[in-house]
């Protein structure tokens, strides 16, 4: 059965094929070999791809786009909300973890749609397309992502695949399947070391990749920003139009959303003008209140409100040369992917960086899905003589970290460990008869704790009761091809294994419903927010309990004797409540609980020289923002790593 590659970009999606010993580029029922990441729902209709972005300006609220800079995020990601404020377009409602967008199709009636359900009606458009082509049913596929997706959105994006009625055979990134069509292409003699530097609509990634002479490829190290790309410029853009025109003619066009997606559309226009002319113009009749907007903006003037993000790209293109341990003479072709590498300042800088050496614009737009068609034909077992013999080596751009007992971290897996990686590790429990353990995994930057972030933590409760250190707990971590990580945690008792979690089972999303109330949105909003204030709660309780035993086995025999008995009593009996009420119990109990310890403890803690307002320490037990924000720590429950 053939298989087909996929290209879902933020701007546009491209699908091609691998047959007959090429790649062929599949148009759409327009005939263009791009099609608009857009959906748009009208009174009547749902419209997909170029219908949709046509009517955007008309629909503005009921169009969206631009969703792999979405697809993955959480409701706590504040640029994301940002980015959707600048595109002054559709609402992003929260309602869990994933974000679904809140689209007004009628006065009284809201739909909501999740960003996975978006990409996978634009991935059925590329499917249909693919169908007409090749006279055939299309099952297989292989779709791309940037080098510098995180887990969460790669697992969304293969989500997307799946609900569009696809079997993702591979998420393969971008760079590499820009790589992979290179060298192939290219017939290159000798071992080379390449640099893709792909700049799209809405991400950048920047990998160097090894291309050996018995087509071995070989990610050495990826980096990037998976939010920068073309829409950024075009923002400047329209701030600066938008200015102009408030300066002008003293009215505030950013209160109309059908004027700004005009704008934003013909800002767009004059920045590709701008890479091949020194100025640009833009005529909009009746923009906004009826007055017209004719205006001229320069090549310069362009170049220096992008000034910051133009040069931020060579920050990652350092770094993914530290990564790989190579000097810049060390890089024998820049290749450059992505419409937006285009920019003649992009190009500038870049060729300045490697001391004027040329660039080699290499299919610009279309590298990264013919190397996506190319890896869905070896996939699939096409035994054309282009492709055998081709293996690919992929690395993952980020650390994985654990967190163990009194929240030290164990660091999994290296930046740019090749993949798959698997390693197992065990653990037991650091208290007796401590009934549930919590896994907490991190993925981020190891440069600064900020750019780390929980993803994911694994419950494994009702443990046997035993005395610590007795449940052995054996977790394998095991990040596939894909770059998705999946955890399974079993404990092994003397005689067979009795527990297991595996990540994949708790996060895998369903198929997705669209729901139609906003009001069920909302309470589920409201419920999650209950939710995560009745974890900080119960962590802020234990906390405390734990801090003030801690302080009282320090303080030893200087403690009077009666205030010791007190504060174990109290502690015992602290910690036998909280095993027991962990699922049921509100916020409010564990206030009232933590307000009558504190009374009862106060004076103790006093003598103890500690925190006189009865507050008692409170040891910081995460210094990741995102802890708190998912109700991160499950009380310290604490597993300790064993040999
Ligand atoms: P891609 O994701 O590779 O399809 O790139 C799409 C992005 O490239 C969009 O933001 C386009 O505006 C941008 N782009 C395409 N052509 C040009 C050009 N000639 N100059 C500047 N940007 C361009």
């Amino acid at each position: 059965m053939v298989a087909i590659g996929i290209d879902l970009g933020t701007t546009y999606a491209r699908v091609a094929v691998f047959q007959y010993g090429k790649v062929e580029i599949i148009p759409n029922e327009q005939g263009n070999r791009a099609t608009p990441c857009f959906v748009a729902y009208t009174d009547s209709e749902r419209l997909i791809g170029d219908a949709a972005k046509n009517q955007a300006a008309m629909n503005p609220k009921n169009t969206v786009f631009n969703i792999k800079r979405l697809i993955g995020r959480n409701c706590y990601d504040e640029k994301m909300f940002q980015d959707v404020k600048d595109w002054s377009a559709f609402d992003a409602a929260v309602v869990c973890a994933r974000v679904k967008f809140d689209l007004d199709l009628k006065d009284e009636e809201k739909l909501l749609i999740s960003p996975e359900e978006i990409s996978s009606l634009v991935l059925i458009k590329m499917k249909e397309a693919a169908e007409a082509y090749l006279g055939t049913t299309v099952k297989d596929a292989v779709i791309t992502v940037p080098a510098y997706f995180k887990d969460v959105q790669r697992q969304a994006t293969k989500d997307a695949g799946a609900i569009a009625g696809l079997n993702v055979l591979r998420i393969i990134n971008e760079p590499t399947a820009a790589a992979l069509a290179y060298g192939l292409d290219e017939n290159l003699k000798g071992e080379r070391n390449v640099l893709i530097f792909d700049l799209g609509g809405g991400t950048f990634d920047v990998s160097i990749v090894t291309i050996k002479e018995d087509k071995l490829f070989e990610v050495r190290a990826a980096a990037g920003n998976t939010r920068l790309g073309g829409e950024d410029f075009d923002t400047r853009l329209v701030n600066h139009f938008a200015e102009e025109f408030e300066q002008k003619y003293e009215k505030d066009l950013r209160s109309s959303p059908q004027a700004m997606r005009r704008l934003r559309t013909a800002a767009e226009q004059s920045k590709l003008i701008l890479s091949s002319s020194t100025e640009a113009t833009i005529v909009l009749d009746a923009l906004y209140e009826g007055v017209d907007f004719y205006t001229k903006i320069s090549r310069a003037r362009f170049e220096e409100m992008c000034d910051d993000l133009f040069h931020s790209t060579l920050d990652s293109v350092e770094k993914v040369l530290n990564d790989a341990k190579m000097d810049k003479s060390q890089i024998h072709d820049i290749i450059l992917v992505g419409g937006s590498t285009r920019i003649p300042k992009v190009q500038s800088l870049l060729q300045t960086f490697f001391g004027g050496k040329s660039l080699n614009l290499f299919m610009s737009d279309e590298a990264v899905v013919n190397g996506a068609a190319i890896q869905a034909a070896i996939l699939s077992g096409d035994k054309s003589s282009q492709i055998q013999g081709v293996s690919i080596v992929d690395v993952a751009p980020y650390l994985l970290e654990i967190e163990t007992t009194g929240l030290v971290t164990t660091k999994l897996m290296e930046r740019n460990t090749r993949i798959p990686y698997k390693r197992s590790i065990k653990f037991t429990t650091s208290s007796d008869n401590q009934p549930f353990v919590n896994i907490h995994v991190f993925e981020g930057e190891p440069a600064s704790a900020k750019d780390i972030n929980l993803l994911d933590n694994f419950l494994l409760y009702r443990l046997p009761l035993a005395p610590r250190g007795v449940p052995k707990i054996d977790v394998t971590f095991d990040v596939d091809v894909n770059g998705i990580l999946n955890v399974t945690a079993q404990l092994i008792s003397e005689k067979a294994t009795k527990l297991r979690v595996r990540r994949e089972d708790k996060i895998r999303l369903t198929l997705v419903e669209v729901v139609c109330l906003s009001d069920e949105a909302k309470e589920y909003a409201a419920e999650k927010e209950k939710e995560r204030q009745r974890i900080a709660a119960h962590n802020q309780l234990k906390n405390y309990v734990l801090s003030i035993k801690q302080a009282a086995d320090k303080a030893g025999n200087e403690l009077d004797h009666s205030d010791k008995y007190l504060v174990l009593k109290k502690f015992k009996e602290t910690i036998k409540w909280l095993d027991a009420n962990t699922t049921t119990a509100e916020k409010e109990d564990y206030d009232y609980k933590l307000k009558e310890l504190t009374k009862i403890c106060s004076a103790t803690l006093a003598k103890m020289q500690l925190s006189a307002d009865g507050s008692g320490p409170q040891p910081s037990y995460c210094g990741k923002q995102s802890c708190n924000n998912v109700g991160g720590n499950y009380g310290g429950s604490a597993v300790k790593e064993v040999d």
